[in-house]
């Protein structure tokens, strides 16, 4: 199995996209985000949530120094956002942040957690950062999805809201 027929494989399963976002303190200078597609649901009692962030990237870091963590799911207009926080375009207009629980998450998102790491767990080159959803809060719209390398909208049939 090579890392080629991985992402090809894996690419095969489509996701959401999220921004993992973390802070030192209630300081914007101090905020680092990075786009993130490998974040899953782990539990609802108590609720745990997680993000496998590759040992390289400077995020990594980031949350092991401050314990805490936000995930922003991007809504289907969020293109740039996901391409700026992962280095492939620089947008930095773009960027909002909203606080929550003194985590900052991304203005205009459909969903946004604010996480204390309670287990980070190494898994070949990446970590599994495992979090406690402290806060969270959401709004209906249509998500952005990645497959196979590409960015999709998710059309809802017309309806406004998902569940109906
Ligand atoms: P950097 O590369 O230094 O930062 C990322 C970008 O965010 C830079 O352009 C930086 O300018 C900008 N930025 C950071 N903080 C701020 C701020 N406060 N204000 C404004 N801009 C800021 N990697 C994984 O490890 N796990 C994944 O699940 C994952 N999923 C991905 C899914 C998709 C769809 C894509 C496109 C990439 C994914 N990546 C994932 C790759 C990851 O997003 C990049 O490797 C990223 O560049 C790593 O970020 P970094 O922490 O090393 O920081
Ligand atoms: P891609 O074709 O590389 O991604 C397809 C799928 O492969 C992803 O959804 C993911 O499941 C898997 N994958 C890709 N790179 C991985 C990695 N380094 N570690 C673990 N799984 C990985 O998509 P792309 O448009 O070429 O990606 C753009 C950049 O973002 C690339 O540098 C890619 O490595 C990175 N990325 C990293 C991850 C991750 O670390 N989990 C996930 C997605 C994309």
């Amino acid at each position: 199995v090579t890392p080629l027929h991985m992402r090809k494989a894996l690419g095969r399963f489509a996701s959401g996209v999220t921004i993992v976002t973390t802070a030192e303190c209630e300081d914007e200078a101090s905020v680092h985000g990075m786009t993130a597609n490998a974040f899953t649901s782990v539990s609802l009692d108590p609720p745990l949530v997680l993000v496998s962030i590759a040992n390289r990237a400077r995020m990594n870091e980031r949350i092991r120094e401050t314990g805490r963590y936000g995930v922003s799911i991007l809504a289907g207009d969020q293109e740039p956002l996901s391409l700026h926080f992962a280095g492939a375009a620089h947008q930095p207009d773009l960027v909002r942040f909203v606080w929550r629980k003194g985590v900052p998450l991304l203005e205009g998102a459909l969903v946004h957690l604010a996480c204390t790491v309670v287990d980070s767990h190494p898994a070949g080159d990446h970590t599994l950062h495992v979090g406690r959803v402290e806060r969270l809060w959401y709004d209906d719209g249509h998500p952005l999805v990645f497959y196979t390398g590409t960015f999709r909208s998710l059309e809802l049939q017309g309806r406004d809201d998902p569940w109906g």
